[in-house]
């Protein structure tokens, strides 16, 4: 029972604290709306135009004036001319004529109906018509998609690629995106050693800095690597008042537990405001937040997969609020696991797990095997946590569990 802890801090309250303590920054800067993909908007898009931006044909037929509608039996109009999508008929219409009409076309002026060929019989110059038709159908008034005034994106929408599509749709060239967010980071720890190095014992590589580096590419902020910092207090001291001046957050692995090479939380309690606490969670228990100076400090744990699941779970949205983004709740959806889970109760746990299609199309998760906070494999292989809330015991195979998909973070 030594994992349990009644002062650990429940993983909601742990996030609101985070966000309550932190405001989305609000410079802004214009770029190409090609370039805007995966920003943040710094302020709403309103069209300036109307989408169709003229009344056109919903069908192929023939454009008349509702006034010929025959109100029984049947009319006889004259085919003036013909209307394309994209070369309209320009020619003035008289009543009894009309215009053979495409898909898409302009209405010639003074008609607003359109007889779809279907309904009406063709004979030479002319058409004969009955009274299958009402007044004003088959057209979509110019506006109907989009109205010229109209918001079409939201600040704070994070753009995909149907927004940069439906923006060009308008015409827009240009648009207005929340600063990017300077991050930097580093890892600490005297173990840790570099790619290329020789590993003597006890040594390891640094693994958290690469995917530190993976995810936060991902969120599309501007990325400063600082390295490995060794467990030496003025070391320390040093890389956080070099990251305050550096950065709008900095993020570090490792050091904040109660081991004797633990330095961080007694160091940043030297520079700036810490909130150092145990979150009821697993992986990811101890974690530290706080300030130094204007810069944001998380402090992570140094095992790999502790690292993953605290970034998701408290940095990604932290850093989606700084960026101006309207946050959304996490898609968080129950499925039928087909593993039996360990668990204790008291803390959240965030398994690893492999949420796919069953051969009957049922959707399945199971569990990716050894599920240590240092086994990062674990998360390689997964595409989703199995997030078991703090009062589940053990879980028996065949029981509904929570599932959130990663959805392309980590
Ligand atoms: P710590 O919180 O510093 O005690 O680290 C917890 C565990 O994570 C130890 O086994 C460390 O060796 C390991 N660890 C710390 N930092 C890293 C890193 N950057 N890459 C891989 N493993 C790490
Ligand atoms: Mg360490």
């Amino acid at each position: 029972m030594d994992d349990y802890d009644p002062e650990s801090l429940p993983v909601d309250i742990a996030l609101k604290k985070i966000l309550g303590d932190i405001r989305p920054i609000e410079s802004s800067e214009t770029v190409n709306v090609r370039n805007a993909l995966g920003r943040v908007l710094a302020g709403n898009i309103i069209s300036n135009i109307n989408v169709p931006s003229g009344t056109n044909s919903a069908m192929d037929g023939y454009a008349v004036f509702s006034s010929d509608l025959p109100a029984e039996g049947f009319r006889d109009l004259r085919i003036a001319g013909t209307a394309f999508a994209g070369r309209p008929y320009k020619e003035k219409l008289s009543p009894g004529e009309c215009v053979r009409i495409m898909t898409g076309a302009i209405m010639p002026d003074g008609t607003d109906t359109v007889v779809i060929q279907e309904h009406a019989e063709r004979s030479g110059n002319g058409i004969k018509i009955g009274t299958d038709t009402k007044a004003g159908a088959n057209v979509r008034p110019a506006g109907e998609d989009i109205a010229a005034g109209d918001t079409i994106l939201e600040k704070g929408k994070r753009l995909v690629p149907a927004d940069i599509g439906l923006i060009a749709s308008l015409g827009i060239g240009e648009v207005n995106v929340t600063r990017k967010l300077r991050v930097a980071f580093f890892s600490t720890g005297d173990e840790l050693r570099s790619i290329g190095d020789v590993l003597e014992d006890g040594q390891i590589f640094d693994s958290n800095r690469y995917t530190l580096h993976g995810m936060l590419s991902r969120l599309g902020v501007d990325i400063i690597d600082m390295g490995v910092i060794r467990d030496v207090r003025t070391d320390l001291q040093s890389g956080f008042e070099k990251a305050s001046m550096l950065a709008d957050v900095l993020i570090t692995t490792g050091g904040v537990s109660v081991g004797e090479a633990d330095y961080v939380k007694e160091i940043l309690e030297n520079v700036g405001t810490v909130n150092f606490w145990k979150v009821a969670m697993k992986p990811g228990r101890p974690l530290a937040y706080g300030k130094i100076k204007d810069t944001c400090f998380f402090g992570l744990p140094g095992n790999p997969v502790s690292v993953m699941v605290t970034f998701y779970q408290f940095v990604q949205p932290a850093l989606r609020y700084l960026m101006g983004e309207n946050l959304t709740e996490p898609v968080i959806i129950k499925v039928l696991c087909k593993s039996g889970l360990k668990k204790r109760q008291g803390r959240v746990e965030y398994q690893r797990g492999i949420l796919e299609r069953d051969p009957s199309g049922q959707l399945i998760v199971h569990k990716t095997g050894l599920q240590g906070s240092g086994i990062l494999r674990s998360m390689a292989q997964a595409n989703c946590f199995i997030i078991l809330p703090m009062e589940s015991g053990n879980v028996e195979p065949d029981t509904l569990v929570d599932v959130q998909p990663f959805f392309g973070l980590v």
